[in-house]
């Protein structure tokens, strides 16, 4: 297995400010396959939520995301990091407790750290999840809404998760312009965190011109995409984390 022998690689992705300061990562997975080279996770996440093996390789994740927080240039620089959580890995029982141990185990800063779950929690006992997400809470992490307004789910029901941040799914980023019909949706939706109080990650961004639009609209908004940067190696990344090394895109 993949895991086992060592072939999973931490990818990050920077989120930056309206003024491109990066102030958060996604921690993205990546499987460095022997023959086949680096495999994106849309073609084995799937398999590996079938099988189970989400649980063990979200671990992996959990743990190589403790650490990366745990980095020195990541102190200083005070960024947060966020990493998916496949509701099969948040349904099992120890779920809660085994976060809590990682946390006290590696001496994080569980504020710094928001767990990105998907609507595809409620399709589980709702109250129950709540529960769960409350307890986690309680611990410090933040909870980020993944992939916002592509599932099926009332906008009043996803609004009881306790959550703290929504990102933006990329379907509407790509053709947006001022006139666009996906431009109004993205205006009601802004208007819907900003009377929680939300914060607001938008996804795909690859154009100058979007990253502008969304930041007329709403100044706090972070930017995650191409524009800025695709997703490098962490280890990679920490040696310019403000995106000024010779890895960045810098066409912003
Ligand atoms: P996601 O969490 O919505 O992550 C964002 C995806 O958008 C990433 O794909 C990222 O590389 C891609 N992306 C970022 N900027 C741009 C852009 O400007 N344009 C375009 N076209 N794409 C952009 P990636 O890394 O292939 O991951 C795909 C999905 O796989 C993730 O979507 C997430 O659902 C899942 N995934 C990734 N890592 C993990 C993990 O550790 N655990 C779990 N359970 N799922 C993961
Ligand atoms: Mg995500
Ligand atoms: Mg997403």
């Amino acid at each position: 297995m993949a895991l086992q022998e060592g072939q999973l690689q931490l990818f990050v992705q920077p989120q930056v400010d309206m003024m491109g300061r990066v102030v958060s990562v996604e921690a993205l997975v990546r499987w460095q396959h022997p023959l086949n080279g680096m495999i994106d996770p849309t073609e084995f996440i799937p398999v590996a939520e079938d099988t189970g093996l989400v649980v063990p390789l979200g671990d992996w994740m959990l743990e190589q995301t403790c650490q990366l927080l745990n980095d020195p240039r990541m102190q200083q620089g005070g960024y947060r990091v966020s990493v998916n959580v496949s509701a099969l890995q948040f349904q099992q029982a120890g779920f809660v407790r085994k976060l809590q141990e990682l946390i006290q185990r590696t001496g994080v800063d569980a504020s710094r750290l928001t767990l990105e779950v998907t609507e595809s929690l409620l399709l589980q006992e709702v109250e129950q999840t709540i529960q769960k997400m409350v307890s986690l809470r309680a611990l410090g992490v933040h909870f980020a809404l993944d992939d916002f307004g592509t599932g099926y789910s009332s906008l009043a029901y996803l609004m009881r998760l306790p959550i703290q941040e929504i990102k933006l799914d990329q379907t509407f980023i790509h053709d947006l312009t001022p006139q666009s019909h996906g431009a109004v949706l993205v205006e009601a939706l802004l208007m819907v965190a900003k009377g929680r109080a939300l914060r607001v990650v938008a996804e795909g961004v690859e154009h100058k011109a979007q990253a502008q639009l969304l930041q007329a609209w709403e100044p706090g908004i972070l930017c995650q995409g191409y524009l800025f940067s695709r997703p490098l190696p962490a280890s990679e990344w920490l040696q310019a984390p403000d995106l000024s090394g010779p890895q960045a895109l810098r066409t912003w």
